[in-house]
């Protein structure tokens, strides 16, 4: 892959900040967005904005048109089945919230129990104690080792007859493990569970084909793949989707309203009420080209070379602690520094143009694991370089001087 080619289509990293060159590894937070995304949306609003789906003129047509095939690009982009059974929503969260107030409200009840683990993002934590506390269900929580990496015995031994759902993400945002999500997936089946992957961080960088995990549902969210924000997927297998009462109620998710009686649409429709993000999903067709121009192994590639040369780096330095170091990684460096706090880090990295996350990554229960308050993060993507990981490297350094 030629790095330089490729970060010239994206027009937002040249630029400097605090008077040094933009180094931008918020990666996992958000990615940046090529040319071809920016020019689609200005496109769409330049040449066909329309409603979609019921307009009787050309200009609608072609929105329409054009908001399917983005969802004929996901169907590939994920390996499902039908183009019906991919839903747009408003990103990750809203899916898992989507599953969580449907599938959940109608097939979970008291004393029935939902596993997720100790890796989990907030939003994949938040609407399982929502629909626990309301059905008198049970959460349990696959625990994790030093590493990062969850505890598979552990889970076995979570498993039952009870268990109704496995909720557990592909890729940790926080310290980058990937699950072995296939075997879950297959333990969860042979106890009668459905599983829910949460892929707002492995989908930009890894190969998924949900027929061949045999997963149940999958959300994920557009901004981290290069597309657009306030946009995301749910997958879901047809006949679970089906069996689904739906989630909001309004135009478009209806077959036939009377004052006395609603029927309502076929999926996808059925779980997208009101006009939708029109924009953004047509734009989100431009993001999924570019990755699959370029290619996920091809891009999983440079990032693992990238970490790699991260991880070489900043081992030696002094006063430099990693959190979370998993076989099995996505181009996630989560650090701390002796004595610092990581805020600070994140301060300091910035007046250098570097730009990092620190907190608690909205994984609080992750973080009390580990005994700490949170991390410094520097997450990477494919048009990051080995340059700029030495400029890190150097000014994570200086930084670690102060105090050790
Ligand atoms: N799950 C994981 C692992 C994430 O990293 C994120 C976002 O950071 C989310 C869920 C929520 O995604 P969104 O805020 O796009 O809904």
């Amino acid at each position: 892959m030629n790095i330089e080619q490729i970060r010239g289509l994206f027009p937002v990293l040249h630029q400097e900040v605090h008077g040094k060159p933009l180094i931008y590894f918020d990666n996992a937070a958000t990615t940046q967005k090529p040319q071809a995304v920016l020019d689609a949306l200005a496109g769409y609003y330049s040449h066909d904005n329309s409603n979609i789906h019921r307009g009787a003129h050309a200009l609608a047509d072609r929105a329409t048109r054009y908001y399917e095939e983005t969802r004929e690009a996901v169907r590939a982009f994920i390996g499902a089945k039908e183009a019906e059974e991919i839903i747009f929503t408003k990103g990750t969260t809203e899916g898992i919230n989507l599953v969580a107030q449907t599938f959940g409200r109608k097939f979970i009840g008291k004393g029935d129990e939902i596993i997720i683990s100790t890796l989990e993002h907030h939003s994949n934590i938040v609407p399982w104690q929502m629909l626990c506390e309301e059905k008198e269900a049970v959460l349990r929580i696959i625990p994790i080792n030093e590493a990062g990496e969850i505890i598979f015995e552990e889970f076995e031994k979570l498993l039952s007859p009870k268990t109704k759902l496995v909720s557990i993400v592909h890729a940790s945002n926080a310290l980058g493990t990937i699950n072995p999500v296939k075997e879950v997936i297959d333990a969860a089946h042979a106890v009668g569970a459905k599983v829910l992957l949460d892929g707002a961080q492995s989908t930009s960088h890894l190969e998924i084909d949900v027929q061949e995990l045999d997963c149940d549902f999958l959300a994920f969210s557009a901004h981290k793949i290069y597309g657009p924000t306030g946009l995301g997927v749910l997958y879901g297998k047809r006949e679970v989707l089906e069996a689904m009462p739906p989630f909001l109620g309004g135009g478009e998710m209806i077959k036939e309203v009377t004052f006395e009686k609603t029927t309502y649409n076929d999926i996808p429709f059925k779980f997208e009420a009101g006009t939708p993000n029109i924009a953004d999903v047509i734009a989100f067709k431009a993001s999924l080209d570019f990755v699959n121009a370029l290619g996920k192994p091809a891009i999983k590639a440079h990032e693992d070379a990238l970490l790699a040369h991260a991880d070489e780096l900043t081992r030696e330095i002094k006063g430099f602690i990693p959190v979370g170091t998993a076989k099995d990684k996505v181009a996630v460096l989560s650090f701390n520094i002796n004595g610092m706090h990581p805020f600070d880090v994140g301060q300091m990295l910035d007046a250098k143009g570097i730009a990092v996350r620190t907190g608690h990554h909205c994984t609080q229960p992750l973080m009390k694991r580990f005994g700490i308050e949170g991390t410094v993060r520097a997450s990477f993507s494919v048009y990051n370089t080995k340059s700029e990981i030495e400029k890190l490297a150097m000014g994570i350094a200086q930084i670690a001087r102060f105090k050790n």
